[in-house]
């Protein structure tokens, strides 16, 4: 017994099988239903959407003799069972014309073709003309065809199906119905793939079906033909390690791996990813693009943790990852990743240009917010003796941070105070904490007024949301300094 493909094995045969075309076919079951049909239809869409699936089904409906309906009786869904129906799902229906119009142009195959359209049909209700890939007629073809197709013997239907619409002349898109086939999103790809692979009884990865979804680009067929390829290279299951062999996929672990170290902040980890990357020799340009879509999926995640996907089997990590960054370095990184992406073709080689890229990604980072000083913000001139009471009543939200460095700092400045300052700031490992070691100046009890403080708080309050939600502890009050200022106000002040 031969094999067949599971691209024409799950064929859908009737509307109701049909996968992500709704629009279409609701259109088409309510013409049939009530009676109300054109006598041209043009399926456009990409390859692999259902184009001619739809002009089969269609066909069907048109010519089904189901038990029990009288002759009269064109249906919206067809029994499957009839001569007419098995005839034509085996394509062997002669009143039903497939013509291939890439090998077809010349204007005396149409002349040959519109000859035969006068006779009645042979064997069905209605001889149905499928023309496959339709921009491929020559002018003159078009032309010849123009008078049948616009009032055709009431028995002729005529399908049209294209990839190409914009190929058509004007004339003969006014003479059909058009209807637009959509992409298969990988959703949909992935939810049609887990049906029928558990039809078919195979074992799979749900990650590897969406590697599936993706490389198909929209097209189910492909997606199928791939999962045919996949299954016969996975010995009879689809795993995830053997379809990305398979695609050329890089690994998406080395990726998620990057983009750690940018949550890390960590420049060597970067580089040295990139390094064990080099060492399999991938394509450094697919690295780039992988990585500005988990940037993606991580601003999903952000704003809507429900509406990530779980197209590689990571949606808890890209959610906990999300946490690790603001929108702003996210929406920042994505920005440079693309544009990365542009500038590769200009790039000596394509290594160097994804380190500049992921390095440019640290560099323009915002620098992060000054840790606030150890000493509470003095509310009167002299708060020296009692600094440990004064900051309770002023800044109770960040009191227990305060506490303790203001607890700490009276005990060594009597004996050594050259031994201790170092210490906490080397313990202190995140790099964005860096600030608070180069600006030692901090310590010293701030010379500036309440009122000081206040105006400059007015100049901008838009900027200072992202700071609030930083993981550097803040003063309540130098939460709405604007960055700039926060900068650069050590100096400017004293
Ligand atoms: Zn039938």
């Amino acid at each position: 017994m031969s094999y067949q493909v599971l691209a024409r094995k799950w064929r859908p045969r009737t509307f109701h099988e049909l996968v992500g075309q709704a629009h279409v076919q609701r259109a088409l079951v309510n013409a049939l239903d009530q009676g109300r049909l054109h006598h041209a239809y043009l399926f456009t869409g990409t390859r692999g959407v259902g184009k001619t699936t739809l002009a089969r089904i269609l066909a069907k409906c048109l010519n089904c003799t189901a038990n029990g309906r009288g002759d009269e009786g064109i249906t919206s869904t067809p029994c499957g069972q009839c001569d007419s129906c098995q005839a034509i799902d085996e394509g062997r229906f002669v009143d039903l014309i497939e013509v291939d119009a890439a090998s077809r142009t010349k204007v005396e195959d149409t002349r040959e073709l519109l000859d035969n359209v006068q006779y009645a049909p042979t064997q069905g209700r209605y001889k149905v003309y499928l023309i496959d890939e339709v921009h491929m007629l020559s002018t003159s073809s078009f032309n010849a065809l123009l008078k049948t197709l616009e009032e055709p013997p009431p028995h002729v239907k005529f399908l049209l199906a294209t990839t190409d619409p914009q190929k058509l002349p004007a004339t003969v898109l006014s003479r059909c119905l058009q209807f637009t086939l959509k992409h298969m999103p990988p959703e949909r790809v992935v939810e049609h793939l887990t049906y029928v692979l558990g039809e078919e009884g195979v074992e799979y990865d749900e990650s590897a079906l969406w590697l599936l979804g993706k490389a198909a680009e929209g097209s189910m067929r492909d997606a199928m033909s791939l999962t045919d390829q996949a299954i016969a290279f996975g010995q009879g299951a689809v795993r995830h390690a053997d379809v990305a062999a398979m695609l050329g996929t890089l690994d998406h672990r080395h990726v998620l791996a990057l983009v750690e170290a940018l949550a890390a902040v960590d420049v060597q980890k970067l580089l040295a990813e990139v390094a064990q990357l080099a060492e399999q020799g991938p394509d450094f340009a697919a690295v780039l693009d992988e990585l500005t879509a988990i940037l993606h999926r991580l601003a999903v995640a952000q704003m809507v943790p429900d509406a990530v996907d779980n197209s590689h089997g990571d949606r808890a990590q890209i959610q906990q990852l999300a946490s690790r960054f603001t929108a702003e370095d996210i929406q920042l990184y994505y920005q440079i990743g693309i544009q990365g992406r542009g500038d590769m073709v200009h790039a000596p080689d394509l290594r160097s240009a994804l380190e500049m890229t992921l390095l440019r990604m640290l560099a323009f980072r915002p620098q992060g917010v000054p840790k606030p000083p150890a000493t509470p913000l003095p509310l009167r001139p002299e708060p020296a003796p009692s600094a440990d009471a004064t900051p309770a009543p002023a800044a109770p939200p960040s009191a227990p941070v305060l506490a303790e460095p203001a607890a700490k700092k009276p005990e060594p400045a009597p004996a050594a105070a050259e031994a201790e300052p170092p210490e906490p700031a080397v313990q202190a490992a995140p790099p964005s904490e860096a600030p608070e070691a180069l600006e030692p100046q901090y310590d010293a009890p701030p010379p500036w007024s309440l009122e000081e403080v206040e105006s400059a708080a007015t100049l901008c309050q838009s900027q200072s949301q992202s700071q609030s939600q930083s993981q550097n502890p803040l003063h309540p009050l130098m939460w709405r300094l604007p960055l700039s200022r926060l900068n650069r106000w050590p100096r400017e002040i004293s």
